[in-house]
């Protein structure tokens, strides 16, 4: 059973902002600049609930079967859907219905789905920082050409690049070198400034090297529990 109260969420979430508020200020940047987005996946609808009641309206998911059920859940509160997880073209459509924003656009066929939805959908570049090609992502060689691709798309607008850093290599240089892949991305489409990066365990990196959208999970719902 979890607690539907909003304790310890505030407590927890007092404590990352102070962090985020700190890394900024390390940074030189503004925490105003940086935007929480609170991972909820393998949480109840109840527990976003408790979570929003403490001041937070950005959630993300990475899995549509479990995302939208809980989107519909909490239609009556005032939320923005980040969807964070690999994604199917078959499924892009199913996504954009509910998700505010897409971070994992990693592929021509998920575009070509979204090109045909209704009104737009905000969408992040997910780059692949691993040698490992079955990740999510695209390899970085290809970053300017897909960005091509969805800047031809007018159904998304693209605000910037993402990733998730590897596990096997320290997040400051992964960070250090997806901050070098915004920038090449901004040369071509200088309004795609976003930088999607840092979870629980390497925001503060993410925060010294630019992100301005923060996907944390565990830190503050707790630890993931498969069932509610
Ligand atoms: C689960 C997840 C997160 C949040 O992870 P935590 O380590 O719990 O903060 C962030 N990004 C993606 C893509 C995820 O799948």
């Amino acid at each position: 059973m979890q607690t539907s109260g909003v304790e310890p969420y505030a407590s927890r979430l007092q404590e990352v902002q102070q962090r985020i508020d700190a890394a900024a200020l390390k940074a030189g940047r503004k925490s105003e600049e940086v935007t929480l987005i609170v991972v909820s996946k393998f949480h109840s609808a109840e527990v976003v609930r408790a979570i929003h009641a403490c001041g937070v309206s950005n959630f993300g998911e990475n899995r549509q079967q479990e995302a939208e059920p809980k989107a519909a859940e909490t239609a009556d509160l005032d939320l923005n859907w980040h969807f964070v997880g690999q994604l199917q073209s078959k499924k892009a459509r199913a996504v954009a219905r509910f998700a505010s924003t897409i971070h994992s656009l990693d592929r021509g066929s998920v575009v070509k789905a979204l090109s045909s939805i209704d009104g737009t959908v905000d969408g992040f570049i997910q780059i692949n920082l691993t040698n490992d090609a079955a990740r999510g992502g695209v390899a970085p060689e290809n970053l300017l050409q897909f960005a091509e691709t969805i800047l031809e798309t007018p159904s998304i607008n693209l605000l910037g690049i993402m990733a998730v850093a590897p596990l096997d290599e320290l997040p400051r240089a992964a960070f250090e070198r997806l901050a070098k892949h915004s920038a090449a991305l901004q040369a071509i489409a200088p309004e795609a400034n976003k930088i999607s990066a840092g979870m629980t365990h390497d925001f503060e990196e993410a925060i010294e090297f630019g992100a301005t959208h923060l996907r944390i999970g565990s830190a503050i719902t707790g630890e993931r529990v498969i069932s509610d």
